[in-house]
């Protein structure tokens, strides 16, 4: 017998979980699927407990500078297990430049005074909001952008090593306005990215006036007591009775008459109708699904391309650390080639959470291709990321703990023409009624933009007459 629900959602990631949530305030409960290939929801953000160690497998927190996943916590009744990163991990922030580790500045001010950058550099980024925007009308990447506002030195060093925490991707090949739409608007409205930082500062501080609070300081990350996993289970049991788990789509098949028919046929036959379709899973998986219904659409999503990760987690014996490594942890600049993107020192970070007594546990976050992609053991592995931060931080100890969890798909990267194809995508997919395409793949990879964009979709499908 065909099942026959009103929306389908297709992966239950933390995309696909705010969406099907923000729908079941609003539609009736039975009018829903969510559809997950894995035995477990959450998709990639988990936690895991191991040997008293307790380690996130992708995103280890979000930011509190857009307050989608803060809120969404707090109506999940997780408000007491919400924990804001350590004074220590939000100051001290490294780079590894030039063979050595340098404290990163944490706000303009301290970019104006750090002895990392020359004169000729810091002199840049002070006269910065004196130089006319020649706003070029193509898509500049980051480096392009960051060479003709703030000159070649800060873009190779700070504005690298900061894209690589983020997208851990190339700032040559990555979108300035996809990636940053912010620095691509405040250039355009305040004529500069300084003073952009500057009144956008204001305007937060105004606006925690009005509200009778205290004026805000720099985001923050913050995470939950057990971990993201807390989030992710807390949205499932909401959503119990309306997730179908080991269920992978194969395909979906359109039968428009007078209101949008979809078969989304699963990879064991089963088939269950649908009037609308949200696609929430990776834009590869997306391709595949959609192959067969619209190939000129599958060749676009095929387009957006993602980078491959590795996380090394390691545990420690404290005492057998260097003293001093007090902070968020490091990153190296992707330009520079390291495997090693970034090391963060997790148990600093949210301490007493992370690690057992008298333990530390850290997590490398190692550049997939080449050498590491998969086949490479997990020994290999460690072994290059050990050699990595003997040289980095000077460590002798040897681990006592060590996990390895590969993604051969991170995290989609917003390469330069990126808005230009979500729009050609967005036109193809509006031949479809009742077809929605969403996930991290289109408009933002950190969990808030996840969080916000799931909710904004859903509310528009609960609008839509269909429903
Ligand atoms: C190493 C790493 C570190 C990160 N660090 C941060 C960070 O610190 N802060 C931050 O904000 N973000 C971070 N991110 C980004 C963030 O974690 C992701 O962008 C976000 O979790 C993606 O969520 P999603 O729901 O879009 O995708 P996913 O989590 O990939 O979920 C997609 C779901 O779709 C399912 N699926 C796939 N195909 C099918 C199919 N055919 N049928 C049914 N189901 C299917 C999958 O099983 C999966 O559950 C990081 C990411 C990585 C990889």
């Amino acid at each position: 017998m065909v099942e026959t629900v009103q929306t389908v959602v297709v992966g239950a990631g933390i995309w696909g979980l705010a969406c099907g949530r923000q729908l079941l305030k609003q539609i009736p409960r039975d009018s829903l699927l969510i559809l997950d290939c894995q035995e477990r929801a959450g998709g990639k953000l988990n936690t895991i407990s191991s040997a008293g160690f307790r380690f996130e497998t992708a995103a280890n927190g979000f930011l509190d500078s857009n307050p989608a996943t803060l809120n969404l916590c707090r109506e999940l009744g997780l408000a007491s297990s919400l924990v804001r990163a350590s004074g220590t991990a939000s100051r001290n922030r490294f780079v590894y430049l030039r063979g050595k580790l340098h404290k990163l500045p944490s706000n303009l001010w301290g970019a104006l005074t750090t002895r990392l950058l020359s004169w000729n550099a810091r002199w840049r980024i002070a006269t910065e909001r004196f130089r006319s925007p020649a706003i070029p009308s193509y898509d500049e990447s980051i480096s392009e952008f960051g060479r003709r506002r703030l000159g070649p030195e800060l873009t190779d060093t700070l504005l690298n090593a900061f894209v690589t925490g983020i997208w851990g991707g190339d700032a040559e090949k990555l979108s300035l306005r996809s990636c940053f739409p912010k620095w691509h608007e405040w250039e355009s409205r305040y004529g500069s990215l300084t003073g952009g930082i500057v009144a956008r500062r204001k305007e937060r501080i105004t606006a925690a006036r009005l509200r009778g609070e205290q004026p805000p300081g720099p985001p923050q990350m913050w995470s939950l007591s057990g971990g993201l996993n807390e989030l992710m289970a807390a949205m499932s049991r909401e959503c119990v009775d309306r997730l179908r788990l080991n269920a992978a789509v194969a395909e979906i098949r359109f039968h428009g008459h007078r209101v949008p028919k979809w078969d989304v046929v699963l990879d064991n036959g089963r088939i269950i109708q649908a009037e609308n379709v949200v696609m929430a899973n990776p834009p590869d998986k997306q391709a595949a699904i959609v192959n067969r219904l619209d190939d000129e659409l599958s060749a676009e999503i095929t387009q957006i391309p993602s980078n491959s990760i590795s996380v090394v987690v390691l545990g420690f014996e404290t005492q057998r650390l260097p003293e001093g490594l007090d902070g968020f942890g490091y990153l190296a600049p992707y330009r520079d080639g390291r495997p090693v993107l970034g090391v963060q020192w997790c148990s600093e970070i949210f301490p007493g959470l992370r690690a057992p007594q008298g333990k530390s546990i850290w997590r490398a976050l190692v550049r997939g291709g080449g050498q590491f992609e998969s086949g490479v053991g997990e020994s290999f592995l460690i072994q290059s990321v050990m050699s990595e931060l003997r040289l980095v931080l000077g460590i002798k100890a040897e681990p006592v703990f060590n996990s390895v969890i590969h993604w051969p798909r991170a995290i989609p990267q917003y390469v330069v023409g990126h808005a230009e194809r979500v729009r050609r995508i967005s036109t193809i997919t509006a031949r479809w009624p009742g077809l929605f395409l969403g996930g991290s793949g289109y408009q933002g990879v950190a969990i808030n933009d996840c969080v916000e964009q799931a909710q904004l979709l859903a509310q528009k499908i609960a609008c839509s007459p269909h429903h």
